[in-house]
């Protein structure tokens, strides 16, 4: 973190290794060298974590995800607590226009409804789908931060990758994830395929690992269906 850093950027849990970041350390941190902290707050929601009350100074939403929880509408969220930052983000807002339309803003605020009840069930299924995917013998390591619905799991043998996606009935195969339904999603070849291949493995994320979106269903469809892809050949 040196002088000429302006603003310190992080996504807590990390997209998709689940890793976990101190706001407040980071942004006393960020603040001692003057510089601004920015926090994607997408993966937790406002439900689990709120960044601007650990010192953030910009959070943002992709509230396509858990804020609309539908899977039906695109939209973004910023939030600020600086006035300063504030005008100027309105200033912009007003006179580029990027602004929902009525429709989606509708969707929106129906789906925020019900935020809390959505997260806390998706938390539910999620920690019933990690104690499946820790005794599976498919399975060889779990990626879980504790809450929330995102779980990412490495298999024992990638070659088969191909045929789990194709066997599972109730998760659909597709890149988003916070919405009602469980998606999964193969990072390698879908949301991350555009880093270098030498890149992602020095992190590690390597060819053998899913990531899944765990939504509201009964969470007894999803460790089955998991376990018919996963252990029947
Ligand atoms: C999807 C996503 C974005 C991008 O949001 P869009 O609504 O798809 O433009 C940004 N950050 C995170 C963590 C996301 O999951």
């Amino acid at each position: 973190l040196t002088e000429d850093i302006d603003i310190v950027y992080i996504e807590t849990p990390t997209n998709p290794l689940m890793v976990e970041f101190d706001i407040a350390r980071i942004s006393q941190a960020a603040h001692e060298r003057g510089a601004a902290v920015i926090v994607d707050n997408t993966f937790y929601s406002p439900i689990y974590q709120r960044p601007l009350e650990d010192g953030a100074d910009i959070v943002l939403h992709s509230a396509t995800k858990y804020l609309g929880g539908h899977n039906d509408v695109l939209a973004g969220a910023i939030m600020t607590n600086d006035a300063a930052i504030y005008d100027k983000l309105f200033y912009n807002l007003n006179t580029t226009g990027p602004v929902l339309s009525p429709f989606d803003s509708y969707l929106l605020l129906r789906g925020l409804k019900t935020l809390a009840l959505r997260m806390e069930r998706s938390t539910q299924n999620a920690q019933e789908v990690v104690a499946f995917l820790k005794q599976s013998p498919a399975v060889k390591e779990v990626l879980y931060p504790g809450k929330g619905g995102m779980i990412s799991f490495k298999v024992v043998d990638e070659s088969k990758i191909p045929h789990l996606l194709n066997s599972l009935k109730v998760f659909t195969f597709a890149e988003s994830l916070g919405g009602v339904e469980s998606l999964i999603t193969y990072p390698t070849t879908q949301t991350h395929a555009d880093i270098p291949v030498e890149v992602r493995h020095s992190y590690g994320l390597t060819d053998d690992l899913l990531r899944l979106s765990i939504g509201i269903e009964d969470s007894r469809d999803l460790v089955d269906d998991l376990r018919a892809a996963l252990e029947n050949e």
